[in-house]
């Protein structure tokens, strides 16, 4: 058996059913997969949890010292109770264990002997008021060692202490662990970093590196492994990046040079403000690309209301001034058909192409939904197939469909920072001479980010906002506190009667119904690593019980109607489940002033520009992340009209949702958001599909406190992928990479 397959072995084989059975719950099914679940910390010896600090109710994990233990025989119920005491120090916890006859708790007094150190893992209960866990599974340090010399050792050796689950308790995945590692070779275990550069950078081998994280002698050997698995990580990416990058450097596109007295100057001379600085320099960077024989892959960064729309429109007429044609792609039908209307009024004349008095040049825009009737799709589809229609504007899904242009120059991708890998490559593989393309984001990507995920895009920036815009407040609502909540249904009223619009945003569509479009709370307290204590090892949640239900659309809307401050005020109701039409009904009537209170969903969360909006009212804000907030809230103040954003939660004072929330209101700066974002949140979600397709993606590697090793990573890569573009010198971390990518993503790269 050769290396990789040792790796690829299944752990049902390796460890029998049973241990495979539990390690699966954690999603562990392989020998690598066991191996890559690297400890989250690691307990000291001489470290106690503090006792003060258990909650009766918490399922726990606790280190401590066993202090007495005694064996009793209990007479008025039949059978015998071990009694232990173990403690931090000052407080103390009690473990009792329970059986028919004394002798099977023998077992149990030998191993807890007075002195000795463990690790405790139950759910903390309450017995005559004293703390205390019943059965609990635990292990005593030293005693399952061969010999006195090896429990001394591994009493004195750093404990790993695994990411488990109520099932596996972190020591069984650490005997799992071992099993499997101890009788590993070099030659059973690939290292995807090359010999040389290992020499070069004085790193362990990847065997070495496992030992040294799983079974370490000292804290230097696990800090030792784990800085060589993050490089690790670092240059898997990034030769992934490299190799995508000379790739497209490889692919020819028609170029689409600027035509003097084009559409582009038209429409120029005809906006109703001037471009800003930002606007202006960010244009003449597309606009050089566009001009180029490779085609641009551009990430077009701008908070919300920066002005990203006419610098997309520009770039687009660019292409049809030069003969091809450009297609807007947005992540809703809303978010569509607005675009549609914003482009044809920043257009005006220059966008009736083909009919009875407009401009010579003009052009003409056609929409295309997955909901249209079909004549006037049949249309739409011959206008993109013909020519004739020089701007298509749609869904993502107009891709995937495969609908068909004359000549497509340009695909512009709008508020879709997660426009991953897969998107990327599926417009890539579009033809031989693939569109050049310029995803747009409102959700500002911290620039080791941008590096990280989107290390093959140039990047633009449009940092100034234009002038004259009102700044938006925020501020939390405590959800119990009726008369802040009557407070902020009167501010309702009273915006209302001055003509303005209201939007109240609810994580769900109806009572029975899960969370939906808001999505589960990004907190995920278990995997934060770092200095908290070490207790609650896997119930890290801090997010307000579901005991209290989430609100809804409906029930919200319901409740609102039956207010007497919403008199009179008709509520529009917006949700993913309505059909097209009355989504296009629904914003119409609010936009208008209809029904000038909109309850909804997030599905109002990116783009839509309603400029008279003043006031957002987010229900159970703490379940909804930081960018999503942030995005919601663009949705006001989009005028000289001040924005008012209004953040309803439970959440404590204290916890991270809290935190989160008051890292909203403290700014409006996006960029210190997101950076805000990275620390509170696991950075997977942060890097959201870009990594989190494979199985073996980034564990140890940290975007913002790594940036100085991922930069290094990226040369080494860099110069790596120009020597050897195959990677044949490399098999170990060109298997790596296909492991990370996945198989559908390898896919890609090698039609690439
Ligand atoms: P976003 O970047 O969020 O997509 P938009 O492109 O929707 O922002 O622009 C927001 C508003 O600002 C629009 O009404 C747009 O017409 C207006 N706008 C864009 N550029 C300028 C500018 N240079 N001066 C004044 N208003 C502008
Ligand atoms: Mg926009």
């Amino acid at each position: 058996m050769n290396g990789a397959d040792r790796l690829a072995e299944p752990l049902s084989r390796v460890l029998g059913a049973r241990t495979a059975g539990g390690l699966a719950k954690l999603g562990l099914e392989t020998v690598e997969d066991l191996l890559r679940h690297y400890p989250r910390r690691y307990g000291s010896p001489g470290e106690r949890t503090d006792m003060s600090a258990l909650a009766v109710g918490e399922h726990v994990t606790v280190m401590a010292e066993v202090r007495s233990t005694q064996v009793r025989s209990m007479r008025s119920r039949g059978g015998a109770m071990l009694e232990a005491i173990v403690t931090d120090g000052h407080d103390t916890l009690q473990l009792t264990f329970f059986a028919k006859r004394a002798g099977v708790l023998r077992m149990h007094e030998s191993k807890l002997k007075p002195g000795s150190t463990g690790l405790f893992t139950g759910t903390v209960g309450d017995y005559r008021g004293r703390r205390q866990l019943t059965h609990p599974d635990y292990l005593i340090v030293g005693v399952d060692a061969a010999d006195e010399a090896e429990a001394v050792l591994e009493a004195s050796r750093p404990i790993p202490i695994y990411p488990a689950a109520a099932a596996v308790p972190t020591w069984r995945i650490g005997r799992s662990v071992r099993t499997v590692l101890d009788p590993l070779t070099e030659e059973d275990v690939p290292d995807p970093i090359p010999a040389a550069i290992r020499a070069e950078r004085s790193l362990p081998t990847l065997l070495e590196a496992l030992r040294a994280v799983h079974v370490p002698d000292a804290p230097s050997d696990w800090e030792r492994g784990q800085d060589r698995l993050r490089f690790e990580e670092a240059l898997v990416l990034q030769t992934a990046l490299a190799r995508r990058r000379a790739a497209r450097e490889g692919l020819a596109s028609t170029p689409r040079p600027p035509r003097d007295g084009g559409l582009v100057d038209a429409l120029d001379a005809s906006l109703p403000f001037t471009l800003t600085p930002a606007q202006e320099t960010v244009g003449r960077e597309i606009a050089a690309s566009l001009a180029g024989a490779t085609p641009m892959m551009r990430l077009l960064q701008g908070d919300v209301g920066a002005g990203k729309t006419v610098v997309a429109l520009r770039a687009m007429l660019q292409v049809v001034d030069s003969g091809g044609q450009a297609a807007l792609l947005a992540p809703t039908e809303v978010l569509a058909a607005q675009h549609l209307r914003s482009l044809e009024q920043l257009l005006g004349p220059l966008g009736h192409g083909g009919m009875l008095g407009g401009d010579a040049r003009a052009t003409r825009l056609t929409l295309l939904t997955g909901s249209q009737g079909s004549t006037v799709r049949r249309q739409a589809l011959a206008d993109a197939a013909s020519g004739a229609a020089g701007i298509v504007v749609g869904t993502h899904a107009l891709l995937s469909e495969g609908v068909q242009f004359a000549d497509l120059g340009l695909v512009v991708v709008d508020e879709q920072h997660r426009f991953g890998v897969e998107q990327r490559d599926a417009l890539r593989t579009r033809g031989d001479r693939p569109p050049h393309m310029l995803v747009m984001t409102a959700t500002p990507i911290p620039r080791t980010v941008a590096m990280t995920v989107f290390g093959d895009l140039e990047t633009s920036t449009l940092a100034d906002r234009p002038p004259g815009r009102a700044e938006t407040v925020t501020h939390i609502v405590p959800a119990d506190n009726e008369a802040w909540l009557a407070r902020t249904w009167q501010r309702v009223r009273e915006e209302v009667d001055q003509g303005h619009r209201v939007y109240v945003v609810c994580p769900r569509i109806d009572a029975d119904e899960p969370a939906v479009d808001g999505g589960a709370p990004p907190s995920d307290a278990a995997d934060a690593g770092g200095d908290e204590p070490l207790v609650l090892e896997w119930e890290g949640d801090d997010a307000p019980s579901a005991s209290v239900p989430l609100a809804s659309v409906t029930e919200t809307a319901a409740m609102l109607a039956a207010r007497p401050e919403f008199a009179g005020i008709r509520i529009g109701r917006l949700h993913g489940r309505l059909p097209a039409d009355a989504k296009e009904a629904a914003m119409a009537a609010f936009a208008s002033g209809e029904a000038p209170v909109m309850v909804s969903t997030t599905v109002i969360e990116v783009g839509v520009d309603v400029p008279q909006a003043t006031v957002m009212i987010v229900l159970d804000a703490e379940r909804f992340g930081i960018s999503q907030l942030h995005q919601l809230r663009g949705r006001v103040g989009r005028s000289t009209l001040a924005g008012l954003c209004l953040l309803v939660s439970r959440a404590e004072p204290g916890s991270v949702s809290r935190e989160r929330l008051e890292a909203l209101a403290s700014t409006t700066d996006g960029f210190a958001l997101a950076e805000k974002d990275l620390e509170l949140r696991r950075e997977g979600d942060v890097l959201g599909a870009a990594q989190s397709g494979g199985r073996h993606s980034l564990r140890l590697l940290r975007v913002v406190r790594d940036a100085a090793l991922i930069e290094e990573a990226r040369v080494v890569a860099r110069d790596l992928v120009a020597a050897d573009p195959l990677l044949e010198t490399a098999p170990a971390l060109a298997s790596a990479i296909s492991l990370w990518l996945g198989p559908e993503r390898e896919d890609f790269l090698e039609r690439g």
